[in-house]
């Protein structure tokens, strides 16, 4: 096999060579909040509308078609990166607007009452969660059992940080209708046994829907082999441009869903009373589609595919397990999350003891290294955890190990600096 060659990948995302903050290396610790771009995926972008630019599905000339080609090139590119068919392949904004797609769809199934009994949710129904969240994957559903008067519960995390996958198990009832569950917290890194998990929750004719936002960019996913329901992610994590994200739904169940957006591109026929609506996925995507975004996620898979997912996990792991090690032989400094690297993606959340976040943040800044701090939209599971924030380093097929030496040092100085961690 080749080499994993990062010296050869970072070359590939220009961004990566700034200086800042004083003549001092980037050193990019953010892409669990966003990732960097490589010149491919600005290039496919860039070439889209050089070249190709015109609103894709609609006028009959030569550029409407080419964008048309673009466009669902992209949903077929995306599918195979997938496991899936591209009619099972609905493109969003972002994860986040996946999941509001998913639990607008099944209200709207419930107010239609007939056709979609299976998406059917009302009092009585539950719908299980678990405390891992990202408020994307949680304020969505809190807000379906409102509309719906079904109800919300949870399943907890361990003191590690992981999914308590026991209690989750427990929690399943002959009233629970949807599972929605990370499949990578975004803060702990814990990644969930999710093939396991769809097992339990299928026997239990329980329909799962997979925050995979942490989980898409940075190992191999199949949604085929893993047998979930539905599945979102989005673009800008994975290397690909913004305004671009997936629902994933297997084809059986989104032919049962009603929209949740409407407008022009996803009817069948219009009259002033009344509209009926075209087959997944065009029922999902109203309005002008986003053609070049979408061409940048396909370079993006291309990008991704070409290294081999397996390879970049493997890469990713050496540097969690290096992070872990580093910052957590620090003194006064806890992980939020698994001690060791099995199990466990490149998001290394951790509290400084004696220094706030933002401090931590801002020190690091200062020596051009670049962490986000807060509560990274999971307030509940830092709750759990006994935290009210934490700084988070996370990492992705670019960094390298000298980085995290970087951060470790980085660390302790900041520690010197607010007079902690002694
Ligand atoms: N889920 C998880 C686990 C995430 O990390 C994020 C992004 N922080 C989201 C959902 C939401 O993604 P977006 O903001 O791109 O919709």
């Amino acid at each position: 096999a080749r080499r994993f060659d990062v010296a050869a990948i970072r070359a590939d995302f220009p961004i990566l060579s700034r200086r800042v903050r004083g003549d001092r290396p980037l050193i990019y610790l953010d892409s669990a909040a966003t990732s960097q771009k490589p010149l491919r995926v600005l290039d496919a972008e860039r070439e889209f509308y050089l070249e190709h630019n015109a609103a894709a599905h609609r006028g009959t000339h030569l550029l409407a078609e080419e964008a048309t080609d673009a466009y669902e090139g992209a949903r077929e590119r995306v599918a195979a990166f997938l496991g899936a068919t591209p009619a099972e392949i609905v493109f969003t904004r972002n994860a986040t607007e996946a999941i509001n797609l998913l639990t607008y769809a099944i209200s709207n199934a419930t107010l239609a009452g007939s056709a979609a009994g299976r998406l059917r949710l009302g009092p009585g129904d539950e719908v299980l969660v678990t405390e891992l969240e990202h408020h994307a994957n949680l304020v969505p559903w809190q807000q379906l059992c409102e509309r719906t008067g079904a109800t919300l519960r949870w399943a907890p995390v361990t003191a590690e940080g992981r999914l308590d996958a026991d209690r989750l198990a427990h929690l399943i009832s002959p009233r629970t209708r949807f599972l929605a569950l990370t499949h990578q917290s975004n803060v702990t890194g814990a990644v969930s046994p999710l093939a396991e998990i769809v097992k339990v929750a299928h026997d239990a004719e329980v329909l799962v829907a997979v925050d995979a936002a942490q989980s898409v960019p940075h190992f191999p996913v199949d949604v085929t082999q893993l047998g979930v329901d539905f599945l979102c992610f989005s673009g800008h994590k994975m290397l690909a441009p913004y305004g671009i994200g997936v629902l994933f739904g297997r084809a059986e169940l989104l032919a049962l869903m009603p929209p949740f957006l409407t407008g022009g591109s996803m009817i069948e026929v219009v009259t002033m009373e009344r509209s009926s609506f075209l087959p997944p996925p065009q029922r999902f995507e109203p309005g002008v589609p986003p053609a070049a975004q979408a061409a940048g996620l396909a370079a993006a898979c291309d990008y991704l595919a070409e290294l081999g997912m397996a390879r970049i996990a493997a890469h990713e792991e050496e540097l969690t397990a290096h992070a872990l090690d580093t910052v957590g032989a620090l003194p006064g400094v806890r992980i939020l999350g698994p001690g060791t690297a099995k199990d466990r993606g490149s998001s290394v959340s951790f509290v400084v003891e004696g220094v706030h976040p933002h401090d931590v943040g801002q020190y690091l800044d200062d020596l051009g290294i670049a962490v986000r701090t807060g509560h990274h939209c999971a307030w509940p599971l830092h709750r759990a955890l006994g935290a009210q924030s934490s700084t988070r380093a996370s990492f992705y097929l670019y960094n390298t190990h000298e980085e995290v030496e970087a951060l470790g040092r980085g660390i302790r100085e900041a520690q010197r600096y607010f007079g902690a961690g002694t």
